[in-house]
């Protein structure tokens, strides 16, 4: 039969206990924020990715052949039947006489004109 622990053994023991439950709370807390920080890279990245406002729309009419008017992205006016299109598009479509929007002038923004 061994002596039973001294005082001193028990303190040094309980401070292991203790250390080792700093080390595991430590870690969880990492892990914690470790995924916060993956948390926000992600939504840092998702907002990157959102597509911004598309900068030409081309305006339809109730004739799928029939093109109407060339607008900017952002145009109060480009009525319910538009698409997106490229700069390039906006342009071309321009140049083979669609008529530029009165109100937002793509044209000008396109610097078609003087
Ligand atoms: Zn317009």
């Amino acid at each position: 039969m061994s002596d039973p622990p001294s005082r001193l053994e028990l303190l040094h023991f309980a401070r292991r206990v203790v250390v080792q439950q700093a080390m595991a709370s430590l870690a969880q807390l990492d892990g914690w924020i470790a995924d916060e920080e993956r948390r926000e890279a992600e939504r840092r990245r998702g907002e990157e990715a959102r597509p911004s406002r598309p900068e030409w729309l081309i305006e339809r009419g109730l004739n799928r052949d029939n093109v109407v008017a060339v607008h900017q992205g952002d145009c109060w006016d480009a009525g319910k039947r538009h698409v997106t299109v490229t700069r390039a598009q906006a342009v071309e479509a321009l140049r083979q006489q669609v008529p530029a929007c009165t109100q937002c002038r793509p044209d000008t923004a396109l610097g078609l004109l003087e």
